[in-house]
């Protein structure tokens, strides 16, 4: 395997001190060395100098992390796991190659919309038509092997039709002096259609033009998974569509989104483009804060005791952690509750993880569930589609009443 002088230069820099096990939620839930960072550095090592090949045991290792990076955010020499993680996933399919599923699902689906379009509908019918019903009682998908039962249980309900379809390319504000490109995502697309219109609704209604361009998936799947090259064609696909519209603004309402379309610049070269499209990137929460100074009314309406989730990629972003919980204040008020700083870590879903890793990413949930559990919210609000979904199945397990929210969802409804 080979870094480069960058990535290795940072597994130079481990001192093996060990402190990253206080905060790798995977470490706390097994206590199992190869799982924390310090553990994959060393792997990695012997990968580089050769004293290891990929083999199955190895492959898991790797593809036992979450990518959250709350390892590389507490390391005293700023060690970034996550990012080596990917490195070594990378170096995997390039040895290895992707297994069938994942190779069809990116790169026959995420980089054909028509395609993607396509299996959506047959998941909605699916789920629509009754066929749902009748395969959970019966218990069909017990018969098969793959735990397709767990993984069948875990598919969001999809909304009818594509949000992007279903609104106005171009959405314009009362008096519109800023025009901004808007990041729906896969999951807004094709699940929240109530995140994508609040979306709409405080944007407009604060006097933002609001465009919809060609868009596809941001990459992230690809990317968590090694899949370099199919990440990268649709990032550049991404970043042709958002820049011929020349918004003053691309605003996101997806902390993973967010997290992969910040990160083009670093992970793929094109001359500068990704990087000035970057500058321009920004989660719906700061957005409406920093630029548009938002200032909300309080809620009429008591939605009860509302809590915070912290997506791993909106906190390490600018205001990423700050202005969510600054509009849910002027809101909520006193109402509004923090959960205690252990419960604050990832939520265990990760994209695919709770797929591929779901008794692993139950445990993980576990400290925030607890927590919950003291707290009895009535809301849960958070900045990531896919915690949303995540939190939803856990609460749902643990007979919890909250309801999950994303910000944006809340602010409209209470004003
Ligand atoms: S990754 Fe960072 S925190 Fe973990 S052992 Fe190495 S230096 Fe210490
Ligand atoms: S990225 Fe998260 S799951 Fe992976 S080693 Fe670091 S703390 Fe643990």
């Amino acid at each position: 395997m080979k870094l480069n002088e960058t990535q290795e230069q940072m597994i130079n820099r481990c001192s093996r001190c060990g402190s990253c096990q206080a905060h790798c939620p995977l470490y706390l839930a097994t206590g199992v060395e190869p799982l924390v960072a310090r553990g994959k550095v060393e792997l990695l090592e012997h990968l580089i100098e050769g004293r290891l090949e990929w083999n199955d045991k190895l492959a898991e290792v790797f593809s036992t992390c979450l990518l959250c990076g709350n390892c590389g955010d507490n390391c005293p020499n700023q060690v970034r796991v996550d990012h080596l993680v990917r490195e070594a996933r990378r170096d995997l399919v390039a040895a290895r190659g992707l297994p069938v599923i994942k190779r069809t699902v990116f790169q026959q689906l995420l980089k054909n919309d028509g395609r993607l379009s396509a299996a959506a509908r047959l998941v909605c019918f699916y789920q629509r038509s009754g066929i749902q019903r009748l395969v959970r009682a019966g218990k069909v998908l017990n018969l098969l092997p793959g735990g397709l039962t767990v993984k069948e249980s875990l598919l969001p309900r999809l909304a009818a039709g594509e949000f992007r379809k279903l609104v106005p390319r171009v959405n314009r504000g009362k008096k519109s002096t800023l025009r901004v490109a808007y990041f729906t995502g896969c999951m807004t697309n094709y699940v929240f259609h109530r995140t994508g219109r609040s979306v709409l609704n405080l944007l407009t209604g604060n006097g933002v033009e609001v465009t919809i361009p060609e868009q596809g998936c941001c990459g992230l799947p690809a990317l968590a998974a090694g899949d370099y090259d199919t990440a990268g064609e649709l990032a550049r696909r991404n970043i042709a569509g958002f820049t011929q519209s020349e918004p003053d603004y691309i605003v996101v309402d997806c902390a993973s989104c967010l997290g992969t379309l910040l990160e083009y610049p670093r992970l793929f070269d094109d001359g500068g483009t990704f990087a000035r499209a970057e500058e321009k990137v920004m989660d719906i929460s700061r957005f409406l804060v920093e630029v548009l100074d938002i200032k909300l009314p309080p809620a009429t309406k008591d939605a009860g005791i509302v809590t915070y989730h912290d997506p791993c990629h909106l906190k390490r972003t600018p205001g990423g952690k700050e202005y969510p919980r600054a509009l849910l204040k002027m809101v909520s008020g006193p109402r509004f509750v923090e959960l205690p700083a252990d419960a604050g870590r990832c939520c265990g879903s990760a994209g695919s993880f709770n797929l591929e890793h779901y008794r692993l990413s139950r445990e993980v949930v576990k400290p925030k569930i607890r927590a919950l559990e003291v707290m009895q919210p009535d809301i849960i609000a958070t900045g990531c589609p896919a915690c949303m979904l995540h939190l939803e199945h856990a609460i749902k397990d643990a007979s919890l009443p909250a309801r999950v929210v994303h910000t944006v969802e809340l602010l409209n409804i209470l004003t």
